[in-house]
């Protein structure tokens, strides 16, 4: 099957999206309006200048440290804004076939200008995807993403209480990001048992993600997560994969993510399938789909292409990630049976595995 067809059955498989950053989806024509409007520091005579210093591209450093200059909290001007973005990237999931998302967002970043109050910004988000999502038929959900290098306890406590607040509206769960190195989980066990106390937010937590194995297990153990935000380095250590299977909890993969951050040299050669094997709930997901210059569609087509993986192989993956959803039980039910509806509609379409083309962004 050629790499095009194969993108088309992709896409009409309905999704489930558990790892996608707000500040990593930005469209680039409207990180580059929006620049233009603030007048920020980067060159912006047009979007393909601004390119270069909020997107990756093949030959540049493969390193965590390297990708988050990409990652930039320095375009809000306005709730409009923030709710303009939120529309694009809801029509943008809905147009690979994303049926239930959870966007993830730092309030902090879309606060640092100044011009937005953090509060109000959470409002902004989850009240602009309600209303996209139902005009796309997406079921859109939050996490609030608190950043390692960041903490501030009082700021952190607020984010939680509002999260709660608007748990009605969709925010369903707390992150935590940035770098594990310099900042490791057990500095987290206050704030995340705070979030656990609110008996309403999922805990998801990047971890090994480069790192290693331990970070892992300590995500698990010391700050109750329920899923884990990559985990790739679980691979290289059978007593944590037993722990993640007998704890079910799930890893959120992005391949092309890990391929651009370095985690893994060689997409054939990502644990994926290794971790799927052993039985852990693992997951397919996008990450920053806007600075990999890629989208959901090309991990499937990864898991397809370098993994040899056919339908039934992606519906085990779409069933972890609808196990794994922060959702209550008949929200779950009905999801789960959506995405077998469709992939019954899809059986048949003769999706083969075999040597093709790299998708773009990757290798
Ligand atoms: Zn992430």
């Amino acid at each position: 099957m050629e790499h095009d067809e194969r993108l088309d059955v992709l896409r009409s498989l309905p999704k489930v999206e558990l790892h996608r950053h707000l500040e990593g989806a930005m469209r680039l024509r409207t990180q580059w309006e929006l620049g233009r409007a603030r007048r920020i520091n980067l060159p912006l005579s047009s979007p393909e200048a601004l390119a270069p210093f909020v997107t990756w591209s093949e030959g540049e450093p493969r390193s965590l440290k390297h990708f988050l200059t990409k990652f930039r909290g320095d375009w809000w001007g306005s709730y409009k804004d923030v709710e303009r973005v939120v529309r694009e990237e809801v029509e943008d999931a809905a147009r690979e076939g994303v049926v239930h998302l959870e966007l993830r967002f730092s309030p902090e970043n879309l606060s640092r200008t100044g011009k937005l109050r953090a509060e109000a910004a959470m409002q902004a988000v989850a009240e602009a995807g309600q209303e996209a999502g139902e005009e796309h038929g997406v079921g859109v959900r939050y996490l609030v993403t608190l950043v390692r290098e960041r903490q501030d306890d009082d700021l952190w406590r607020r984010f939680i209480d509002h999260a709660v607040a608007l748990h009605e509206l969709g925010v369903v769960g707390v992150d935590l990001a940035g770098d594990e190195f310099d900042h490791p989980n057990h500095e987290f066990v206050r704030a995340f048992e705070r979030v656990r106390d609110t008996g309403v937010l999922g805990v998801t937590i990047h971890a090994g993600e480069g790192t290693s194995p331990e970070h892992v297990r300590s995500a698990v153990e010391l700050l109750g997560a329920q899923r884990i935000g990559h985990g790739l380095e679980a691979a290289r250590h059978p007593g944590v994969i037993g722990l993640l299977v007998e704890k079910k909890v799930a890893l959120e993969l992005c391949p092309v993510s890990n391929y651009q951050t370095g985690c893994v040299d060689d997409l054939s050669a990502h644990p994926l399938p290794q971790l799927d094997q052993a039985g852990v709930r693992v997951t397919l997901n996008a990450d920053d789909p806007a600075i990999h210059r890629t989208g959901l569609l090309d991990n499937y087509d990864v898991a397809v292409s370098r993994w040899g993986y056919l339908l039934d192989d992606l519906l085990r993956l779409e069933r972890n990630s609808v196990q794994a959803a922060f959702l209550d039980e008949p929200a779950r039910a009905k999801l789960l049976e959506k995405v077998e509806a469709g992939y019954r509609a899809c059986a048949g379409q003769g999706l083969n595995g075999g040597p093709t083309d790299a998708p773009s962004g990757s290798r």
